[in-house]
Parts: structure tokens; sequence; C-alpha cells
């Protein structure tokens, strides 16, 4: 895919309602984006699909919802306090600012001034907690959801009265000042992650990262849909691993920018539990029942970016339809755009459309089979503009299914369901749709 691809599906996504920019009225902000009726749908979907395929098919994994805002001191723990910046470069002439290690040359990319040195730059978002504002009441925004969940390990282990090996899974938001976001909203400044943390016995991490490597390769494809062409899980070079890291693969999508992270997982060793052991002064050692001994576990994280999932969903699914594929007379020529969406995570599942809008027992029954499945799917109701333009819009948002309505429904209790993908349409009884859809 090309970069005019990306420019397309950027505007496709806002023409749809799937992402604005975030204050748009007042020209927005930089590294911040809003999600629209389709676009929180469609994030919604693969949270779910998430928590469904972490949490709640396995025995052994433990959810969580910890605060955005916590005690400074987590941080000094973990070490991003101290080293966790970017090299900033900023230009003596426009003072323009830029990553250093994404600079191409020795010189400003925007006008070839000269660069002052480079630094570093934290990129926590600073706040105060209460009304004075001083150094003793400064605390930061959350830069990952990772360590809400170690400082909760004891609390799970104790309350679940579970057994390593075992998990701890969150999905929430988190922030980082980034130097320079972009890419749509591969880059933000406010996004969400879905992370776990998997706790082993020491000596079982390698095998613990080869199975996590492969379950979240099959997530991507098996339950989200996207193509694993377009995906691979690159073992980073000995000179990218973080000090402590025994290891980590990126999961990255081949974007239309080229391939790019959607997931990291790392094998961290015991580096965050012996750090928070070290900074809170408590035993966060494990007690092995069985061989009597006390150890701190290791970890393998798993940890995905919610924002670029969802950037990686709708460039895959995105396919543009040259001359067009529907044959009403008119749209024929004209060029369509199709969104193959995974059934399980499409904002809309069942678009129900009455042939003709003029005809009150078709609408009326279009209602009361609205009405019907609305119950069990996210359903849409469309009256406007000819059928072919109808299923256009619908195909447009990736809607696997348009159940349409006409004079043979009010007689035989029947409609046509028409399949997304290929077009298709079968007559199917009214009482059966649900099933039907929910076999599909
Ligand atoms: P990058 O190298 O691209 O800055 P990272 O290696 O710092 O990413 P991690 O700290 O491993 O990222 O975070 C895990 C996941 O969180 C990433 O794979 C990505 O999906 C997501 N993520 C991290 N930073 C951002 C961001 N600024 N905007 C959107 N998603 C992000």
């Amino acid at each position: 895919m090309e970069n005019n691809s990306f420019e397309k599906i950027i505007s496709f996504a806002k023409r749809r309602g799937f992402v604005f920019q975030s204050s748009d009225i007042y020209g927005g902000i930089g590294g911040f984006y809003d999600f629209g009726p389709l676009g929180i749908e469609l994030r919604n979907n693969i949270k779910n699909s998430w928590w469904n395929y972490m949490v709640r098919q396995r025995d052994n994994v433990f959810g969580l919802d910890s605060s955005i805002i916590m005690n400074p001191n987590v941080w000094k723990a973990s070490g991003h306090t101290e080293t966790f910046s970017d090299p900033l470069s900023e230009c003596k002439k426009c003072h323009k600012r830029f990553r250093t290690d994404h600079l191409k040359e020795n010189n400003c990319p925007e006008c070839k001034g000269e660069l002052m040195e480079s630094r570093n730059f934290n990129l926590m978002f600073r706040t105060f907690v209460g009304p004075v504002e001083d150094s003793a009441s400064m605390a930061y925004l959350r830069p990952e959801t990772a360590q809400g969940i170690f400082v909760n390990y004891r609390n799970i282990l104790n309350t679940q009265r579970t057994k390593i090996p075992f998990g701890i899974a969150q999905v929430g938001k988190a922030f980082r000042n980034e130097i320079t976001p972009g890419n749509f909203i591969f880059r933000l400044r406010e996004f969400e992650q879905m992370e776990m943390e998997y706790f082993v016995e020491p000596g079982k991490e390698d095998e613990a990262l080869e199975y996590w490597v492969e379950q979240r390769m099959n997530w991507y494809v098996d339950i989200l849909g996207i193509k694993r062409e377009n995906l691979r899980a690159r073992k980073q070079e000995k000179d990218e691993l973080a000090h402590y890291s025994k290891g980590c693969f990126d999961i990255e999508y081949n974007f239309p920018v080229g391939w790019s992270e959607i997931e990291g997982i790392a094998s961290r060793g015991d580096f965050d539990l012996s750090q928070h052991q070290k900074f809170s002064g408590e035993d966060l050692n494990y007690f092995d029942d069985q061989t009597k001994e006390k150890y701190l576990p290791y970890v393998v994280e798993p940890s995905c970016g919610l924002d670029r999932t969802f950037l990686a969903v709708l460039c895959d699914a995105f396919t543009e339809v040259e001359g067009g594929r529907t044959t009403t007379t008119e749209s024929n020529k004209e060029k369509e755009f199709l969104l193959k969406l995974n059934s399980n995570i499409a904002p809309i599942k069942v678009a129900v459309l009455p042939l003709v809008k003029n005809k009150e027992e078709i609408t009326n029954k279009a209602k009361e089979v609205y009405n019907m499945l609305k119950k069990n799917f996210s359903c849409q109701y469309d009256e406007t503009g000819a059928i072919g333009r109808r299923y256009r819009r619908q195909d447009e948002i990736g809607t696997p299914f348009a159940v349409t309505i006409d004079f043979d429904s009010i007689i035989n209790d029947d409609v046509t369901l028409r399949n997304r993908d290929t077009m298709e349409q079968q007559r199917v009884k009214i009482s059966d749709l649900t099933s039907i859809i929910n076999e599909n």
C-alpha cells in the first residue's frame, strides 16, 4: 500500500464518522483524536474481543482497572522518572522541535537551520494532586497501564488464591507527551493500551514468551481477521532491548507507511517486581507451597496498542473497487469502497432496509424486524435513497448483513438477506434471521 492510500483511509475515517480530530472547531490539538459513532463501536468490539480472548477464555488470567494517577514513587521504582525520555533537538532558527533519533540529517528538516545540542525530554505528563501546586503534590498521568498491574500483583495473588503461572490484564488510557505525534492515530499523546503481565517461575520465561507470541498473532489473524501476510513478529536485536529485558518481539503491521509496531511482547525478568519491592519495602515474593521456596516471579508482557490495532484493522479491511461492484444504474461505473471487516468486530452488524419508504405496510414490517434484531445486534435502519445506494453505504462501513423488506415480506414473513462480500442474496424467514446472523 502506498502513502496515498493512507490519505484515503484517513479521509474515509473522518467522512464516515470513525475518527475526528480532537477539539476540531478550535483547530485541533496535536496528538489527540476523538472517536465518532462508528469508531467507538469498532473500538469497543476490538477491546471486548481482546478481553474475551485474554481473560474470559482463560482460567488463570484476571482483570484489573487501576487508576490513571498513582503514587509518584511508582514511576521512580519503574525507572520512568529517570529514563522515560526521548532525545530532543531544537532548531536555532525556526525553534521547531524534533526527535533526534528520527532525523535523517544533521540540520532542521523544516528550514535547514542549525540544531541545538540534543537533550533528553521526559515523556510523562505532569499534574498536581490537591490545591497546592508544588513539588510535593506533583504526580504523573500514567505512560503505560503495566505499572498499575505490578503494584496490584500481591492484591490479585492473595484475593484470587491463584498459583503461578497466572496473568493480570488491563485495558485503559495511557499518556505520553510525544515530541512528534503523527501518522494519524499511530503516534498519539493520549492512547489506549491492552496489556497483560504473565507471572512465571524463573526459567519458564522463554517458553512463555514463545507461547504468547503465537497466541497474540493468532488473535490478530483468527479473531480480528487481519491478513497474515500483513503481520510479522520481529525479534528485537540485542541493541534494541531495554537493559533488563531478556528478549522482546514486536508484532508489526504492514501499514501504508511501512512495517510498524502495533504490539510489543517482552520478557522482563523480575525487574519490575524487584524494583517495587525495593522502593516500597514490601515483600513481593511468591511462596511455592510444594517446593517450599520463595522467589520473585519472572514476567512476560504482551502490550498491545488499541489505536494502532484499530488503524491496522481499518487499513487491512479497506478495499477500493474501481468501476463499482453493484449493477444499479446510479452506481454503475462509480468507484466503490468496501470495508471487509470480520463480522465479530464490524460496528454495525445488520442493516434493515425497507425496499420503499412510501408504503406503510412495508416500513411497519421493517421496523418490526429492526426492533427484533436490535435486541441482539448493533443495527441500523435506513429508508432513504435507492436500495443500491443504501447497500453501498453499508458496504462502505463494513456492515456484513443487510436485510431488505419488500411486498412479499408482508405476505410470507420472509426477507432478503444480503451478504456484503459476495453480494449474494437469499430469502429467509424472519423467524430464522437471528440464528442465521449469529452463525456467521
Ligand atoms: P514506539 O517505539 O512506537 O514509540 P514503544 O515501543 O515505546 O512504541 P511500548 O512502550 O512497547 O511502545 O507500548 C506498547 C504499545 O502501546 C505499542 O506497541 C503501541 O501499540 C502502543 N503505543 C505506545 N506509544 C504509543 C503512542 N504514542 N500512540 C499510540 N500507541 C502507542
